[in-house]
């Protein structure tokens, strides 16, 4: 810690990313896409003239947000960028959870929550998972004062995810507040809340270009909700930076957006690959939660995650160990081709063998 730095500095606890290696390896660590993006993107690149670069970009985004609100099926002012979904979220904790009262959050859910609550001062109110590890509806909507509700759905890192019916029960029970629901993985086999946002003006939806759109590289993530939430996260979006997409993340978006032919065929080709995995995993002696993401979580009742992590490791893979009581058991494990997964089950099997 520095003299200079500010109390409030002092009092973070920043997010730690999963480990981004130099080397080689096959990489199952952070739940990217491992099929490249759409074929436009390379072209919306090589089109690009460089003298676009000279001005700025469009501090409305009004481009990417059309091509967004026509796949969505909302309206353009019901939409919202960012530089990724991680800075649209850090947006929604400033405009909607920044109250006197805690925010209710599953216990186990993703690690950004309470990196974000932290920093702006704000109490999170936790809830224990069920007994199948699924975020526990009725707690998180219990009645009392809340700054709000957020919840991932599927979660993550168990994968789970609620039907439309169950989350349309909990908005039915919380109306004072905003309920942020967050679908950074929502591609992977769930049900998308967007088809909600007009029937529930407090509800707002994020999601990613990072996970099923293969640009995690790029920085671009969006919410969709009531215009009134919009207008919210424009306020602090134009008190911090008026342009986080630049024009570059502009192009390529929309041309990722336009490409759904390939959007299909690689969340498909993730998803008919992880129900391989699963199976082969628990022929292997694993449990393995039922996932509706591009990860599963996994453990074996006879080898510490810690252990079978490092053994991995050894062997040239990156999967994701969490250093927590409730999770130190688990491997969280990115679908990534058939071949990387072959790799990850013969690594496993001579391990647990
Ligand atoms: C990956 C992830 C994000 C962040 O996505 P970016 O757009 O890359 O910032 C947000 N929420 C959850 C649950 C995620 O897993």
């Amino acid at each position: 810690m520095s003299q200079l730095w500010s109390p409030a500095v002092r009092s973070l606890t920043p997010y730690v990313p999963g480990e981004q290696p130099t080397e080689r390896l096959i990489k199952l660590n952070t739940n990217e896409n491992p099929y490249p993006p759409a074929p436009g993107v390379a072209q919306a690149l090589r089109d690009y003239a460089t003298d676009h670069l000279r001005l700025y970009p469009d501090p409305a985004s009004r481009a990417l947000r059309q091509t967004l609100a026509e796949t969505m099926g909302v309206g353009i002012e019901q939409t919202f960028v960012g530089n990724g979904s991680d800075e649209v979220l850090a947006f929604a904790f400033q405009a909607f959870f920044c109250h006197a009262a805690p925010l209710d959050v599953p216990d186990i859910t993703y690690s950004f929550y309470p990196v974000y609550a932290r920093l702006y001062g704000i109490e999170l109110r936790k809830h224990a998972l069920d007994d199948d590890w699924q975020v526990d509806l009725d707690a998180l909507s219990a009645s009392g004062e809340r700054s709000g509700v957020i919840l991932a759905n599927p979660n993550a890192p168990t994968g789970h995810a609620h039907s439309l019916q169950a989350l349309e029960a909990l908005l039915e029970r919380v109306t004072d507040r905003v309920v942020l629901i967050d679908e950074a993985y929502v591609d992977f086999g769930a049900e998308s809340a967007v088809a909600l946002v007009e029937r529930y003006p407090n509800l707002l939806v994020t999601g990613t270009f990072s996970k099923s759109r293969s640009l995690a590289g790029l920085r671009l993530g969006y919410a969709i909700g009531a215009v009134e939430l919009i207008d919210a996260l424009e306020r602090v979006k134009d008190s911090f930076n008026s342009y986080p997409v630049d024009r570059l993340a502009s192009a390529v978006g929309i041309a990722a957006l336009e490409d759904k032919a390939h959007f299909d065929a690689c969340r498909n080709n993730v998803m008919a690959t992880r129900e391989r995995t699963v199976s082969r995993l628990e022929a292997l002696g694993f449990s393995v939660l039922p996932s509706k993401a591009n990860f599963v979580l996994a453990q074996h009742p006879r080898f510490e995650g810690a252990q079978l992590f490092a053994g991995l490791r050894e062997r040239g893979i990156l999967v994701r160990h969490f250093n927590t009581p409730a999770l130190a058991n688990f491997l969280r494990i990115t679908i990534g081709t058939d071949d990387e997964m072959d790799g990850l089950v013969e690594a496993l099997k001579a391990l647990c063998g």
